[in-house]
């Protein structure tokens, strides 16, 4: 407590309030790693924690104001400009990832892929997530692009970047870990940092046009729209991924033609298992395919061993959202019984 009684700790709803105002990065230079900072007056002097009176300030851009080289004047009017500007205006809060050691991960769902398997997430030939090991003389990097379950951007990585959104409703830096909320409770996005070089997506909740994508540490789901409110559901326990050529992928959602045309391909190198309608189909180099899908998990990988798969729906979303984050050990039930 200071003089006057007030604890040092500001309460979670004003420290949001702060955060949006501030638009979640450094009001001077947009760090995404800040404190909260009284500056007028300095908390010492302080008689409330007034969200007008404190801003996200990072420590480099602190130390500055405290040896005098910018003046609390100029902390206020950054404050003020950050918090009128429209949202366009104001550049989003980075950060850089530590990657230096000549290794990166991206953790998703508990799946299991090599090093190799450089297009982690792939939609219709684009690389949503995407990890580059490094060949040496480069720096590893990932690259990546989350979006909310109305595929509105989230948060990207670009080349070991992080950027946030600046209208998003909140966006906080706690300890290690990332976390998007697209309103009070709810996250969009929990990413955990294990530097150097591995990401681990602890939640994950996003549409991407007509597909859906829950992932929680230990398990996920893959979802397709029929129509908005209706969506199919595949998971695939994959214990091993490895041997991969170009091409390969963890997950890639692909049209039912092209995911055929693949299962043709393959055919005669090796041995090939099918469900009775022909629709959920495994093979060497194939993957796990549910053709009607358009869903391969393990594409293109020569050594391959899947566990269990199950492919279901309509189930409504909500409960497929519980499955994954509350019981992840029970998402091929789930979807293979449409009960629990
Ligand atoms: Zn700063």
């Amino acid at each position: 407590m200071n003089k006057h009684g007030l604890p040092r700790d500001i309460p979670d709803p004003i420290k949001r309030t702060i955060r949006q105002q501030s638009k979640f990065g450094c009001v001077i230079c947009r760090a995404g790693i800040f404190d909260y900072e009284h500056f007028d007056p300095d908390y010492s002097d302080a008689t409330t924690h007034d969200p007008d009176a404190i801003c996200c300030l990072c420590t480099a851009c602190h130390a500055k104001v405290t040896r005098g080289h910018f003046s609390k004047a100029y902390v206020r009017k950054k404050y003020n400009e950050v918090k009128a500007a429209n949202v366009a205006e104001v550049p989003p809060p980075f950060d850089s990832l530590d990657f230096h050691e000549g290794k990166a991960e991206l953790k998703v769902g508990g799946i299991s892929y090599d090093p190799g398997v450089t297009a982690v997430v792939k939609y219709h030939g684009k690389e949503i997530f995407s990890v580059s090991p490094s060949d040496g003389a480069d720096t590893p990097s990932i690259n990546a692009i989350f979006l909310d379950d109305n595929g509105k951007e989230t948060l990207k990585i670009s080349n070991n970047v992080w950027q946030g959104a600046v209208e998003a409703w909140d966006t906080e830096v706690v300890g290690s870990r990332i976390k998007v909320r697209k309103r009070k409770g709810v996250f969009a996005l929990i990413l955990r940092l294990e530097p150097p070089g591995r990401i681990v997506i602890e939640k994950l909740d996003m549409r991407i046009a007509d597909a859906h994508i829950l992932v929680s540490e230990q398990s996920y789901a893959l979802g397709r729209y029929y129509d908005d409110h209706k969506i199919n559901w595949f998971h695939a326990n994959i214990v091993h991924m490895g041997a991969p050529l170009p091409g390969a992928s963890a997950i890639e959602f692909l049209t039912y033609f092209e995911a055929e045309w693949r299962d043709q391909k393959w055919i005669g190198r090796g041995q090939r298992l099918a469900t009775a309608d022909n629709n959920i189909v495994t093979q060497t180099g194939l993957g796990v395919a549910n053709k009607r899908m358009g869903i391969i998990v393990g594409a293109n990988c020569l050594k391959f061993g899947v566990g269990s798969f199950a492919s279901g729906g309509p189930l409504p979303i909500e409960k497929m959202r519980q499955v994954v984050f509350n019981r992840p050990d029970r998402v091929a039930e789930y979807i293979g019984r449409g009960a629990l």
